[in-house]
C-alpha cells in the first residue's frame, strides 16, 4: 500500500516490536514515514524486524531491552534519541499472557503478568513522559478487551490490562494539567493471531480447534489479524488524533459489544 507520509519526520520507539502487535506497527509506522526503534528481549527477532525494514527503504535500529528493567529505560530512550534525533512516539506493546482462574493462579504466575503487562507500561509511561514534555508526543499503551471485560482463565491478566487501562487515564489527566503536549490512550484489541495467541492455544490443546472457538466469540466471525491493531495504533501516533487523549481504542471484532 502507498504510503501517505501519517508520521513523517516523528520518531517511534515500539516495545515488543520483534512480533506480533508490534511487529506489524513497526512496519506500517515506518511506511508512514517514522523512524523507529525495535525494542524487545528476543534479540534475534528484534533485529529482524529492524533489518527488514531498512532493506524495505525505511530507517529502523533494534535495541534489547526487558522492559521491566527500570535501570534500562534512561538508556534506552537515551539511545533512540541519540541514534534517530528524538523521540515522538512510544507504543508499549510488549506483554505476556498466562493462563489461570483467580483461585489457582500461583504467586509466581501472578507478579510475572503484572511485572511485564502492568509495571513495565507505568515504566515506559513515566520515561517516556519525561523524554517527551518538552515537545509533542503520543504514548499508546496496548491494553486488551480483557482489560475491559474478564475471563474466568485469565485472571492476572485481566487484572494487568485493567490496570493499563486506567492508569494510562490518569497519565493522560497529568499530562493534560501540567501543560504538556504528550497525549496517552490505550488500546484495547480482540484476539488477534499472534505468536502470543497462537503459542497459548498450543499449551491446551489443538491450535486450529483453538482458532475456531476464538473465531466464534467475535461477532465479526473470526480473530483479527496484527494490521488490524496497527492502522489505530498508526491514528493514534499521527497528529490526526491531536485531540484525541485519555482515551480507549477498542479494535475487537466486536467482542465488547455483547
Ligand atoms: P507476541 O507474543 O506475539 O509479541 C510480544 C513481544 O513482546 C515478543 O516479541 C516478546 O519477545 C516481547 N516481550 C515479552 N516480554 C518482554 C519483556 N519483558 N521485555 C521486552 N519484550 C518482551 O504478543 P502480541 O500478541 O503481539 O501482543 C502484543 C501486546 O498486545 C501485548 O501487550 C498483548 O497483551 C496485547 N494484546 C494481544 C492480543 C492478541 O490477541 N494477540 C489481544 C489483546 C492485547
Amino acid at each position: 500500500m502507498a504510503s501517505n507520509g501519517r508520521v513523517a519526520g516523528k520518531v517511534a520507539l515500539i516495545t515488543g516490536g520483534g512480533k506480533g502487535l508490534g511487529e506489524a506497527t513497526a512496519h506500517l509506522l515506518a511506511r508512514e514515514g517514522a523512524k523507529i526503534a525495535v525494542s524487545d528481549l528476543d534479540t534475534k527477532a528484534g533485529k529482524a524486524v529492524a533489518a527488514a525494514i531498512n532493506k524495505a527503504g525505511g530507517e529502523a535500529i533494534f535495541i534489547q531491552q526487558d522492559v521491566t528493567d527500570e535501570t534500562r529505560w534512561p538508556k534506552v530512550i537515551a539511545q533512540v534519541k541519540k541514534k534517530l534525533g528524538g523521540l515522538h512516539v512510544l507504543v508499549n506493546s510488549a506483554g505476556i499472557a498466562i493462563f489461570g482462574s483467580a483461585e489457582d493462579t500461583p504467586l509466581d504466575d501472578w507478579r510475572n503478568v503484572l511485572s511485564v503487562n502492568l509495571d513495565a507500561v507505568y515504566l515506559g509511561t513515566q520515561h517516556g513522559i519525561k523524554a517527551m514534555k518538552d515537545g509533542v508526543g503520543s504514548i499508546i499503551n496496548i491494553s486488551s478487551a480483557m482489560g475491559l471485560v474478564a475471563d474466568a482463565n485469565l485472571a492476572a491478566y485481566n487484572a494487568s490490562k485493567g490496570g493499563v487501562r486506567l492508569f494510562s487515564k490518569s497519565a493522560a489527566l497529568h499530562c493534560g494539567q501540567s501543560g504538556y503536549k504528550v497525549r496517552v490512550n490505550s488500546v484495547h484489541p480482540g484476539y488477534i493471531w499472534t505468536p502470543m495467541v497462537s503459542g497459548a492455544l498450543a499449551t491446551i490443546g489443538d491450535v486450529d480447534e483453538g482458532r475456531k472457538t476464538l473465531d466464534a466469540k467475535h461477532p465479526i466471525g473470526y480473530v483479527g489479524e496484527p494490521n488490524d491493531v496497527a492502522y489505530g495504533i498508526l491514528y493514534l501516533a499521527s497528529d490526526e488524533s491531536k485531540f484525541v487523549t485519555g482515551s480507549e481504542l477498542v479494535i475487537d471484532g466486536g467482542y465488547t459489544a455483547q
